[in-house]
């Protein structure tokens, strides 16, 4: 009998063994299958043996210190599709390369340059270091053939950037200027979540926009400012308007349209204001770390003081660009003819109207048409009284402006009459090439001629593409007429010419 009770327990212990450990299995079998980061980083480390997985990469705050560079390991990662094995090693990168493929002096200074970005992106834009070296580890370079890329964009399988460079197009300081601050720039889409300065949607543009700051501060090639064709040409286009976030009513695509398309890669607004207003390069850059939800445009009016008012000279500025050299502002216009050319002129709308202020703004063309036959305007111009109101099509979107060029004949005081619900600043770029700040309904003077009247949506709106509608009327005294009664007063003795 206790032979018998012996055995009964015995089979009772086995049986809850199998169950619990059957129980156990399944459990293991379900958490790996309900974590797709699990699924990822297991089947990662297969892919890429003897890489270490980078610990923290999403979620570290604040950013561990770097390590020293001759502490940082060399080790290839998943983006070394061609499987390079020789490679230099160059302060905090290692440049991997195919022997006879690209030139080792070239190799040297690209690791040169980069770590110049480093140094001075960390130093003066305080930005931090990419989850790599601050983990031990250089940033990875290869030189294989396929197209550039980086990055911000380029993460390898462990969240940590890389960069390709193909080893036939020599050594390219402006794409390694460009390329070198996307990966300081990490963070901006890389640190988890939707940040402000995401790469997507009404944020995109800023990602570029900076990096070509970076290469316009960095280099002297006259090219460096060309894209901003793209925002001479469509000035009234929103400032965030970029390729991947077209587009507003009825505008080209930017396959269609360079001029509509290119406007991201534009440096001029960062540019300009660190330049022409002192704004510290740090302003445009910490947002990339600290965590903010503002998107970049909304993001400089809440921490650039009076923003309005500088955007406003920013564009005044654009009409003459007296902070370009002649060459690079001759560029911009010679980059407008050819791709009006291409693509057609009915894409350029560099100046909402182009008039004599002696026949008015009522002589400004309601429905112009280009010489290829397509209209410019998707919907024509108003005349409502004595109101000029700009097509929906061109007139100015939130922070994008119009420019009215207007021919002058003798000298005369004016004043603009602005009727709207937008918030705008009104700038008269005058013959000099100064810029006035205005008010509406204020009169300032003119003479013998050519003037530029811009006017500047500053609505606090930091998304979307309508336009914002408005209505222009010009106010004119004539100052010669207003002498002339003068001289007359001052002929009879009663001295008031002084009242002008
Ligand atoms: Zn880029």
């Amino acid at each position: 009998m206790k032979i018998i009770i012996a055995l009964i327990i015995i089979a009772l212990f086995l049986v809850v063994f199998v169950y619990l450990a059957l129980l156990l299995k399944k459990k293991r079998r379900r958490r790996k299958t309900s974590s797709p980061a699990a699924q990822k980083r297991s089947s990662s480390s297969t892919l890429v043996p003897g890489v270490p997985e980078v610990p923290g990469t999403t979620t570290d705050w604040p950013p561990p210190e770097s390590k020293s560079d001759d502490s940082l390991n060399v080790t290839s990662g998943s983006g070394n599709d061609y499987k390079l094995t020789n490679f230099l090693k160059v302060g905090a990168f290692a440049l991997w390369y195919e022997e006879g493929a690209v030139d080792k002096s070239v190799v040297q200074s690209y690791g040169d340059k980069l770590n110049y970005v480093r140094a001075d992106t960390l130093e003066n834009w305080h930005f931090f270091d990419p989850p790599n070296m601050r983990h031990g580890h250089c940033v990875n370079i290869y030189f294989d053939k396929r197209p550039p890329g980086v990055g911000t964009e380029s993460i390898d399988a462990f969240r940590c950037p890389f960069m390709v460079l193909n080893p036939e197009y020599g050594f390219d300081e402006k794409l390694i200027l460009h390329e070198g601050f996307h990966i300081f720039q990490w963070c901006g889409t890389n640190c988890g979540g939707e940040r402000g300065f995401a790469y997507s949607e009404n944020m995109r543009w800023y990602t570029e926009t900076l990096a070509n700051t970076y290469v316009a501060l960095n280099s002297s090639d006259p090219l460096r400012f060309h894209e901003m064709a793209g925002i001479v040409a469509n000035p009234h286009l929103n400032m965030w308007q970029s390729f991947g976030n077209l587009k507003g009513k009825d505008d080209p695509s930017s396959s269609e349209s360079w001029l509509y398309g290119v406007r991201q890669y534009s440096c001029a607004i960062p540019y300009y204001l660190i330049t022409q207003k002192n704004i510290p390069r740090k302003t445009f850059s910490e947002g990339h770390y600290n965590n903010t939800k503002l998107s970049p445009q909304e993001y400089m009016f809440q921490n650039i003081d009076n923003f309005a008012g500088l955007y406003a000279d920013f564009a005044a500025s654009t009409v003459h660009r007296k902070w370009l050299s002649e060459e690079e502002s001759k560029l911009i216009t010679s980059e407008i003819s050819a791709w009006a050319k291409t693509e057609g002129e009915h894409h350029v709308h560099s100046y909402t109207c182009e008039f004599e202020l002696q026949k008015g703004l009522q002589s400004c063309p309601l429905d112009p048409i280009a010489s290829n036959g397509e209209k410019f305007l998707q919907s024509p111009h108003k005349l409502e009284g004595e109101y000029f109101y700009p097509s929906d099509y061109t007139a100015t979107r939130p922070w994008g402006f119009n420019v009215y060029k207007m021919i002058v004949d003798k000298p005369s005081q004016l004043a603009l009459i602005l009727t709207s619900e937008g918030i705008f600043e009104l700038r008269i770029v005058k013959v000099d090439g100064s810029v006035q700040a205005v008010k509406t309904a204020e009169y300032f003077n003119v003479s013998k001629g050519t003037y530029y009247i811009v006017i500047v949506c500053t609505s606090p709106i930091f998304e979307g593409y309508e336009s914002i509608s408005y209505g222009l009327k010009l106010s004119k005294k004539d100052i010669s007429a207003d002498k002339r009664n003068m001289i007359r007063i001052t002929n009879t003795k009663a001295f008031q010419y002084f009242r002008m």
